[in-house]
């Protein structure tokens, strides 16, 4: 961002589509305004930390352990109705 040769400001339009540019919070993964200074969605702080990339890894080791606890959960009610029928 340099402002070098350049003796007008930035228009309306410009400063519309900077404010209006997304991010994702590095702490949830929900799409955010990047220059939000609190996270709408998890309320942490994520001024400066707002990430221009979904952070998909996150979410999937996220969604992995859920599936990975419900899976065992299944496991035990199936050896459990094993047991009683
Ligand atoms: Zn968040």
């Amino acid at each position: 961002m340099s402002a070098v040769m350049i003796d007008e400001g930035p228009s309306p339009e410009d400063i519309a589509r900077f404010s209006d540019t997304e991010g994702y919070c590095p702490d949830c993964g929900e799409a955010v305004y990047d220059n939000a200074e609190v996270c709408p969605f998890c309320k942490s702080m994520i001024s400066g930390r707002v990430r221009s990339e979904q952070p998909v890894s996150d979410w999937f080791e996220h969604r992995w352990k859920s599936v990975v606890i419900v899976l065992t959960i299944l496991g035990l009610l199936s050896g459990v109705l094993y047991w009683l029928f």
